[in-house]
């Protein structure tokens, strides 16, 4: 039994799905940035990346369930070839079906992508950017030389298109530690950055998520060279959190892989934690009416979502 299974049985707590309300695709680990923190290992040499047969075959199943929300992610999920298609497939889906992005700004500048952010607009997708800081200095030095300057100049595009002040196209950033500590509070920092975007670039948003790192990933690799590992989890693990366990994401979460395989959230994704009735199962070998109720694959990354206020995809959870 992993610490975090242990936990649990400590405090008699069990983490099953309850009913799914968000399908989230990873569609691939393809990315025009490589971040200190990335927990996928995304990168512009990445090859992993889902096919349009793979797409057909999550749209069909999608089409026999009444699941809301469809999330995307990546790597830079725009930089998939069929990356519209999918989007425009799901938007002729009925019932309808609300669509993120997950979105790292400095693509909608790329070649090939300069017409995305209009695209985004006219299909009313919510757009999640991640936005580490409102302070140059933060941001490069995670992110990359040159990465805030363009999340600065893709945030404006986006809020000339309505983003941000037209209810119908929310505009969401994401907030992660640039280091090995918790985030501080959601509201006091979503206060701090609307006003400092907002004073110097005039930018505005509608809420901030801060998000904990979970120690995978580049992250890890990055803990493991600065032998911070075993003291980065030890923060964790003290910051156990109980009252998080209802809001973990892993409890309305379908996560697929760019190959179609299924996991209980994009953490046990990158850690290959495929759900395995005896051998591994895609999506569409997945019986939608069952998923309620089963079991969550755990390991010790889990307490990245537990710690302090929690964390989840949508912030804390507390
Ligand atoms: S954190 Fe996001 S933007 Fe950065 S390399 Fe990973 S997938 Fe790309
Ligand atoms: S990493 Fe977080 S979301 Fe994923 S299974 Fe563990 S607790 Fe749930």
């Amino acid at each position: 039994m992993n610490r975090f299974a242990q936990k649990l049985a400590q405090y008699s707590v069990s983490l099953h799905h309850g009913r799914p309300e968000i399908l989230q695709v990873n569609v691939g680990k393809l990315c025009n940035l490589t971040c200190v923190h990335c927990h996928v290992n995304a990168g512009p040499k990445r090859k992993e990346i889902m096919s349009r047969e793979t797409i057909d075959r999550i749209i069909d199943w999608l089409a026999k369930t009444d699941i809301p929300i469809v999330d995307l992610t990546g790597g830079a999920p725009e930089m998939i070839p069929d990356f519209r298609y999918f989007i425009e497939q799901v938007r002729l889906l009925r019932p309808h079906r609300h669509i993120i992005d997950r979105c790292n700004l400095t693509i909608l500048f790329e070649r090939g992508s300069t017409d995305l952010a209009p695209f985004f607009a006219r299909n009313k997708v919510e757009i999640i950017a991640s936005m580490p800081c409102y302070s140059q200095e933060n941001v490069n030095a995670q992110r990359g030389e040159g990465v805030f300057e363009g999340s600065i100049a893709a945030l404006q595009l986006l809020n000339s298109l309505g983003y941000g002040t037209d209810p119908r196209l929310p505009l969401h950033l994401v907030y992660n530690p640039v280091g090995t500590f918790l985030p501080p509070s959601q509201a006091n920092l979503e206060a701090d950055y609307k006003r400092e975007l907002k004073k110097h670039f005039g930018v505005v948003f509608n809420n901030l998520y801060t998000l904990t790192n979970l120690p995978i990933g580049r992250f890890a690799t990055y803990l493991r060279y600065t032998n911070t590992l075993d003291e980065y989890m030890e923060l964790l693990i003290q910051a156990f959190n109980p009252a998080t366990i209802d809001g973990l994401m892993c409890r309305n979460t379908v996560s697929v892989g760019w190959r179609g395989e299924v996991y209980d959230c994009d953490f046990n994704q990158q850690l290959g934690m495929q759900w395995n009735n005896g051998r591994p199962i895609f999506l569409w070998d997945v019986d939608p009416h069952k998923i309620e109720n089963r079991q969550v694959m755990t390991g010790d990354h889990c307490f990245g979502c537990t710690a302090g206020a929690g964390s989840t995809c949508g912030g804390a959870i507390l």
